[in-house]
């Protein structure tokens, strides 16, 4: 049995011609002659990995990367090959499944790197690797300053070949933080260490998105770009230098379920938080923080409705979120609202809803769940 057609009508509508759009005015900013890894760990940062993955693809992208190697077997299903590339490595177990899906991993241990290379000596093949240096992230990766026995110790995997070296920034965003430059400095020595131990790497690569706009030097011949291919540059990139144009890609939209009037000095939803102060006409939307509306975002947030604001009142809960109709009170059932996105002139972006509720773009797109349809559009600006 197939799904109504008439469906809850909460949606996230994801814009690919907007994802390539981003892509393309990414690498003109950037530089051509980069090699750019489209991140798609935690399903395209909520806007699906495997649409996102063809169209990045087709658009140029040379490297998938991925968090897991679990991630990198969804897309491998959808019929994605290529380079992909499981930068939180794998664990113990996962091996065979790495050289199985022909998956690229992150390396950070001698006994990872053991593993490896034991699985490709049973498959009888030489298998590519990269290394993720910390420089400073103090995450995964090995210490910039413990590398000359790791980087000896890893020419002695005769099976294993290291295709690339990178680190991760840690404040890329700030400029007022010189740390970027230092971590900058610390990765090139280790790129040292490793060629003075007799490694020929292919990629050496170091910015994700702040670091690939916002540090020129630090482009390396690959760059990671994860949350501005998805048009999530407004807070994650420094204020006041050039960047690229940039395109949302998700917008999230809803449909007026019910319309009541309220009296005034009357309470809304959960713990009685909202009172109506005048005759209120309210609009339930079917959407709450189980589609990852925020419930941060109770008697913050506001929606979009026939080009005009309308806030919500009281709480968000878990499956529904009322606002206030008043001052639109030629709004019917079934009209639409916008809770992410435009309306008009107006708009609510995923900054926004960020920053109302003291986070980033990322986690509010990433936090839209799998309840929420995705429908792909392109649109034709
Ligand atoms: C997530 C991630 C990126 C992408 O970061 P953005 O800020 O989204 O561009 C790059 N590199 C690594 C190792 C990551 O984990």
């Amino acid at each position: 049995m197939s799904l109504p057609s008439l469906a809850r009508p909460t949606i996230a509508e994801i814009d690919l011609a907007n994802l390539r759009a981003n892509l393309r005015s990414s690498r003109s900013f950037i530089g051509e002659d980069l090699t750019y890894l489209a991140v798609v760990k935690a399903d395209g940062y909520g806007h699906g990995a495997r649409e996102c993955a063809r169209a990045l693809r087709d658009e140029g992208a040379g490297w998938l990367g991925v968090a897991t190697p679990e991630e990198a077997f969804d897309l491998r299903t959808a019929g994605l090959d290529g380079p992909i590339l499981c930068m939180g490595g794998f664990w113990p177990g996962q091996e065979d499944y790495i050289i199985g899906l022909d998956l690229t991993t992150v390396v950070f241990s001698v006994e990872l790197a053991a593993r490896l290379n034991a699985a490709a000596a049973a498959a009888d093949q030489i298998v590519q690797y990269h290394v993720k240096i910390d420089t400073g992230m103090g995450r995964v990766g090995i210490r910039f300053d413990d590398l000359e026995v790791f980087a000896r110790a890893l020419l002695g995997f005769n099976n294993l070949r290291l295709d690339g070296l990178m680190t991760h920034f840690a404040a890329a965003d700030d400029l007022t933080d010189d740390f970027t430059d230092l971590q900058v400095r610390r990765f090139y020595d280790a790129v040292d260490v490793f060629k003075a131990a007799g490694h020929d790497t292919t990629y050496i690569d170091l910015a994700n998105s702040p670091g690939a706009v916002a540090h020129p030097d630090a482009r390396g011949n690959m760059v990671r770009l994860g949350g501005i291919l998805y048009g999530l540059g407004g807070d994650v990139l420094p204020d006041g230098i050039p960047k690229p144009t940039l395109k949302p890609v998700m917008s999230l939209h809803t449909a007026i379920t019910q319309i009541k009037r309220v009296p005034a000095g009357e309470t809304i939803g959960y713990g009685r938080t909202f009172t109506t102060k005048r005759d209120t006409q309210i609009g339930t939307i079917p959407i709450g923080y189980h589609d990852g509306y925020p419930r941060a975002l109770s008697n913050k947030g506001h929606v979009l409705v026939n080009e005009r604001p309308a806030p919500v009142l009281g709480r968000v809960s878990m499956d529904w979120t009322v606002i206030d109709l008043t001052d639109a009170p030629d709004v019917k059932i079934g009209d639409r609202v916008t809770v992410m996105g435009r309306q008009g002139g107006l708009s609510v972006t995923a900054e926004d809803l960020a920053k109302l509720t003291n986070t980033i773009s990322y986690e509010i797109t990433c936090g839209i769940s799998s309840r929420v349809p995705r429908r792909y559009i392109e649109s034709d600006e």
